[in-house]
């Protein structure tokens, strides 16, 4: 079957390739351990299941839903931004229930991008902003997320031809792959930059609970004028462990939520009303329980910095998102250190060329597998290193 041009030029999706050989390894009866993809190990909190339960043996809620979400959950959303980030909120214009921070950056796209725009796109980075851009027959352009920058991208350094085609910039602070985040004088220069240029910013910021050692990430609409250029996409799926789940949210422009509706509206018909009534328990859960999250992933993450430190592997300690970004040792690719060390340990690790060309050279683990896994993990990759 001829597939289309624009699917000829979607790279295969990273997470597919490394669960082939992750089966593969499982064949030969390997032990695996998989610090591959990042979806929390632990289970949604109880009080959103309670909810979810009634509103399921709710007949009203068996029907289609509202294509932009129910008034209540977005009046939620308004009201947790407003806690947790004083930013203030429009629930009826500025707010869009998503089936996940995902899909939002493609609807985003397609609501803005037309053939031949450049889309910029943080090199290494999540996958989805590059096939968003690709979907749109849009030409996605790699901004390198460099050590020496803090892995944040250098603006004024891309090239001005490429600027004048851009139409949207995708960042994504607290980062993921790099656990990098991104502090207020950052942002007022991508407001700069975006006035400056007429671009779209669109905020990935699903991991905007995930601080460490007391640290607060920001939301980009915190930033006085960040309204005015650019939305935010955020999700439930980490900070409430609910990635299976499927519910998020766009917030902020109304002329571009607006856009990212008539998308929407054309493709999927919302979120299940019950998971919505369950979203916004979760949403008013107390702040508590993203602090405890937090914590578990702290000593997860101070775990892996002790054991790499020890075999000599230069890790980047976040600040934020739970991942840890790492070099490779000296004469490895990333996919050549990648494959040593499953096929010697048994532990999948992320290799970071599948996040775009300046990934080559180090990997990603993600600390989401439970305290007695990632130990063992731990161990196994000391012994070989050490
Ligand atoms: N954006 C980034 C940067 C992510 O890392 C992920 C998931 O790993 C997502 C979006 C997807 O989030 P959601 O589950 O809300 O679709």
């Amino acid at each position: 079957m001829n597939s289309s041009k624009r699917l000829e030029r979607i790279p295969p999706y990273l997470f597919a390739e490394i669960n082939k050989k992750i089966a593969e390894a499982k064949k030969r009866g390997v032990d695996v351990i998989s610090l591959g993809i990042g979806d929390p190990d632990m289970p949604t909190p109880k009080p959103i299941i309670d909810v979810l339960e009634k509103e399921a043996n709710n007949p009203k809620n068996h029907q289609y839903p509202d294509y932009e979400g129910l008034l209540a959950f977005r009046t939620a959303v308004s009201q947790w931004y407003k806690r947790r980030h004083n930013v203030d909120l429009d629930p009826e214009k500025e707010v869009l229930t998503l089936i996940g921070a995902k899909e939002g950056s493609v609807h985003l796209s397609i609501a803005f991008l037309n053939p031949g725009e450049v889309a910029l796109i943080p090199s290494p980075g999540y996958t989805v902003y590059k096939t968003a851009a690709i979907m749109t027959d849009a030409e996605p352009y790699e901004m390198p997320l460099l050590e020496e920058n803090e892995f944040l991208p250098a603006l004024r350094a891309i090239p001005s031809d490429v600027v004048k085609k851009t139409k949207l910039l995708y960042l994504n602070y607290p980062n993921n792959p790099t656990g990098a985040v991104a502090g207020k004088e950052f942002y007022k220069e991508v407001i700069d930059f975006a006035n400056d240029n007429k671009i779209i910013v669109c905020s990935d910021n699903p991991y905007s609970e995930t601080g460490y050692d007391g640290y607060k990430p920001l939301s980009f609409l915190e930033i006085p004028g960040a309204k005015e250029v650019g939305v935010e996409m955020n999700s439930l799926s980490k900070p409430y462990n609910m990635t299976g789940w499927r519910v998020g949210m766009a917030v902020g422009n109304a002329d571009i939520i607006k856009g990212m509706g008539i998308s929407k509206s054309n493709t999927d018909s919302g979120v299940f009303n019950a998971i919505q009534y369950a979203a916004i328990k979760a949403l008013s859960l107390p702040d508590s329980h993203i602090e405890n999250l937090m914590k578990i992933y702290q000593k997860r993450r101070d775990l892996v910095l002790d054991t790499f430190k020890k075999v000599g592997l230069k890790a980047f300690k976040p600040k934020a998102a739970f991942y840890i970004w790492t070099k490779v040792p000296d004469g490895e690719t990333s996919a050549s250190f990648a494959t040593k060390i499953l096929e010697k340990t048994g532990v999948v690790i992320t290799p970071g060329a599948g996040y775009g060309k300046t990934g080559e050279g180090y990997f990603r683990i993600s600390l989401t597998v439970p305290d007695e896994r990632l130990k063992e993990a731990m161990q196994r990759i000391e012994k070989v290193l050490a």
